[in-house]
């Protein structure tokens, strides 16, 4: 049976999510239609164009270079900063729009996804027909554009979500590929890099068609492992499986019911906290981080009432935690004698606020923070000799061969 699989990818995600927030805030212009870039801090060395607008890219701005190069192009430009959190925000919506529809979906980046349609067919109906209703769903509900790609497997679908673009469903079944695909400039298959691409023009590969077509055998020896990856993608090979990412809209939560009934708030406070401690435990122990806390509580009448909060930025430090319960414990309390305290985690993502941030300083100390890890755990398996022993052993290796 073959597979019917669907990418799902949203068109100039950074652009056209920043003018959906600008104009919930009130700007009076969609920069959509604009010359407008998002970019980076222009005083630093991340200020470069990370996207930008249809009519900026008519007038020869591209992606990755500088703010100064992209404004002597562009007099007009205008430049906006991104806002990941925003982006995560929308994101969210997307995958949870999908999500109702089947939990086959697996997320490819921010802005894409991939969606196994083979068993809900049945449900649905026609791929072709329900690629152009979400496509218009998400346009209607959401207010930004995406791309929906057809194919028989992963690869296919992504390369056909990549055609033609804005606000359009392709098709690339097998049949296709020889029509479709291998016409197109080696460049645009997908995996193919800005390095390997002038090498296989060097040796005659032109176009995707070229590639498949291309000696195996020689392509391996060249390119080694990457060679037979690229050829087998360049036929409109892929078996890889659509893996769901995990559920994220589970909750955690715990409650207190008390022994005997608070009466002020002092008595309240250490109850927050050990819910708080326990919790954001919790949390940390899935490797997750909460963008909603809410407390729960419940009076001698068995009145059960609730606030909650939601934050600009996810976090797993039971100190948040705690802030932010104490505070909605004083918005919320009536000052009836409680029975039960409740807290609530909610809106739990998996992705680090910083890891989607461009800022290299946090992606390195990200770095260090999970070298760390592995050490405690390698530590704690083997004891501290090991890795001792195995630096030591590197470094005489090192020193061997830099003579
Ligand atoms: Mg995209």
């Amino acid at each position: 049976m073959k597979r019917i699989i669907l990418h799902v990818d949203v068109n100039n995600a950074f652009l056209s999510w920043t003018a959906l927030l600008l104009l919930k805030e009130g700007y009076k212009e969609d920069i959509r239609k604009l010359d407008a870039i998002i970019g980076g801090d222009e005083d630093k060395r991340r200020g470069v164009v990370l996207a930008k607008s249809t009519s900026a890219k008519k007038k020869g701005v591209v992606t990755g270079e500088t703010l100064y190069n992209a404004r002597k192009k562009c007099p007009n430009l205008q430049t906006f900063s991104p806002n990941y959190h925003f982006y995560q925000e929308m994101s969210n919506k997307l995958f949870t729009y999908l999500s109702s529809f089947t939990p086959d979906i697996e997320q490819f980046s921010i802005d894409e996804c991939f969606l196994d349609y083979t068993h809900i067919k049945h449900l649905y109906g026609d791929e072709l027909k329900f690629a152009y209703k979400i496509k218009d769903e998400i346009k209607e509900k959401l207010g930004f554009t995406v791309n929906v790609g057809i194919g028989n497997n992963k690869l296919c679908a992504k390369m056909a979500s990549d055609f033609e673009k804005p606000d359009r469903v392709h098709t690339l079944y097998e049949e296709e590929i020889k029509t479709k695909m291998w016409l197109l400039a080696i460049e645009d298959l997908y995996g193919v890099g800005r390095k390997t691409a002038p090498k296989l023009r060097k040796i005659g590969i032109n176009t995707i068609g070229d590639l498949a077509n291309f000696d195996l055998s020689k392509i391996s020896s060249i390119f080694k492992k990457q060679g037979l990856e690229m050829w087998r993608f360049s036929n409109g090979k892929d078996d890889s499986p659509v893996i769901p990412n995990e559920t994220d809209n589970k909750c955690i939560s715990n409650s207190t019911t008390l022994a005997k009934n608070i009466l002020n708030r002092n008595e309240a406070y250490p109850v927050i906290m050990a819910l708080a401690e326990n919790v954001g435990l919790s949390l940390r122990q899935q490797k997750k981080y909460a963008y909603v806390i809410a407390i729960q509580i419940r009076d001698k009448y068995f009145h059960n009432y609730s606030h909650q909060k939601k934050l600009d930025n996810p976090t797993n430090l039971t100190s948040d935690i705690y802030n932010v319960a104490i505070k909605l414990f004083n918005d919320t309390w009536d000052e009836e004698p409680i029975r039960l305290i409740g807290l609530r985690l909610d809106k739990l993502t998996a992705v680090n606020p910083y890891q989607i941030s461009l800022f290299e300083e946090v992606e390195e100390k990200e770095m260090d923070t999970s070298l760390q890890e592995t050490i405690d755990i390698l530590k704690n398996k083997y004891g501290s000799k090991i890795i001792r022993n195995a630096v030591t052993k590197e470094s005489a290796i090192k020193k061997k061969y830099q003579k």
